[in-house]
């Protein structure tokens, strides 16, 4: 097959599968509306949590901080991108989730690459729950260090798999929330299996930092377990963009040797980390409360609501609230059914998820009114009758 005809059988194939991803421009996506076309609909697909992306003071910091730097940091943090806003984020932010050391990274996805590339070797294995993010999985994939994946959430299997020989090391991955089922990893039982046998763990908490826990720590903090290392990202609760890993202060002086996003990409801007610390002040202050309890009221009277409705909900108490619909082409279907009537969700697909498993991912956040869930709820009645 030439270049031409392994692209076009690439797209077919995923078309014939209602499979085919396409972008939707918006004039704006993140706050409780989103608004495409002059037409307003209430967005559940978004993750700013908590609202965050449009908080006076945040974009306000944004604003200070691009007066007082600029717009870009100019370069890497190890030639000239390191500013005084950098190094007051990371310190923020490890003090406040109790390890030694922080680096920000562009981006989640950046963040697991840099970590997974950065560490395990040849002779070292890699566990990985089987529900772990793409930049997790597809990084473990591509390290020469064996990759296995135990069933979701399964301290037991995980352990099983710790106890066939493994020559080097071991480095065992999930997430705090998972992004696509919204349900909470067994910190403590996967700390206990990983540590008994000299492994190390490793927990993407991009769906819990800022809404879970206490101050909004995150999934860690809320089931007192101190992961090895912990990867946190911005873009989500935070409302924001970027990314830290919390490690020790070791293992931070080995990354800036060996983490290759940090050491060949221009850091983010000054400004992004100003905004970045402004919000996590809210965060962590009388606002984050408020704004957690109120997600939380809303989480609840969505499971109440839904509970009537011949739809297969989950077990998850997070604001990711996925109604599991299996084939893509009711997904769909009922993706547009809910659209017609203003409210806007997204149908996740394979291979985001397991074939067999897709479903709409609703997302609720603190920026919803009460009566947004209740509309909500109406959509979904009439169009699961
Ligand atoms: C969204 C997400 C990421 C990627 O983070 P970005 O900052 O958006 O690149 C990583 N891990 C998980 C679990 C996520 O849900």
């Amino acid at each position: 097959m030439t270049w031409q005809q392994r692209i076009t059988a690439a797209l077919d194939a995923r078309r014939a599968a209602d499979a085919l991803r396409v972008r939707t421009v918006v004039e704006n996506g993140a706050g409780r509306f989103l608004t495409r076309d002059q037409q307003r609909y209430c967005n559940f697909s978004s993750n700013d949590y908590l609202g965050l992306s449009q908080h006076p003071e945040v974009i306000r910091a944004w604003q200070q901080g691009a007066e007082q730097y600029g717009v870009g940091s100019g370069g890497s943090g190890h030639v000239s991108g390191y500013t005084r806003a950098h190094q007051a984020l990371e310190e923020h932010l490890a003090g406040w989730l109790g390890y030694p050391r922080a680096l920000l990274f562009i981006s989640g996805f950046a963040a697991n690459q840099a970590l997974i590339a950065a560490l395990p070797g040849k002779a070292d294995r890699i566990l990985a729950d089987r529900l772990s993010h793409a930049s997790l999985l597809e990084a473990a994939s591509l390290s020469p260090a064996q990759l296995r994946r135990f069933a979701h959430n399964d301290p037991a299997q995980l352990a099983e798999l710790l106890d066939k020989p493994c020559a080097g090391q071991q480095l065992v991955v999930t997430e705090g929330i998972f992004s696509m089922d919204g349900d909470s990893a067994p910190l403590a039982a996967l700390a206990s299996a990983t540590w008994q046998r000299q492994g190390w763990l490793l927990v993407d908490d991009a769906h819990g930092i800022g809404i879970t826990g206490p101050e909004g720590r995150g999934s860690a903090a809320c089931q007192q377990v101190k992961p090895d290392l912990l990867v946190v990202t911005f873009g989500k609760g935070v409302g924001v963009s970027g990314a830290a890993v919390l490690c020790s202060d070791e293992v931070a002086d080995y990354l800036l040797q060996f983490a290759r996003h940090l050491i060949y990409s221009t850091s983010m801007p000054p400004a992004q980390a100003v905004a970045l610390l402004t919000a996590f002040n809210l965060i962590r202050g009388e606002e984050g409360d408020a704004r957690r309890q109120k997600l939380a009221q809303h989480i609840q009277q969505f499971r109440r609501g839904v509970k009537g409705l011949p739809l297969q909900v989950t077990h998850s108490h997070s604001a990711i609230q996925p109604l599991i619909v299996g084939e893509n082409g009711r997904a769909l279907h009922l993706a547009q059914q809910l659209r017609s009537q203003g409210i806007w969700v997204t149908a996740i697909r394979p291979p985001t998820v397991p074939a067999g498993t897709a479903r709409l991912r609703l997302t609720l956040t603190a920026a919803h009114k009460a009566a947004d869930i209740t509309t909500l709820l109406e959509a979904l009645h009439a169009a699961s009758e």
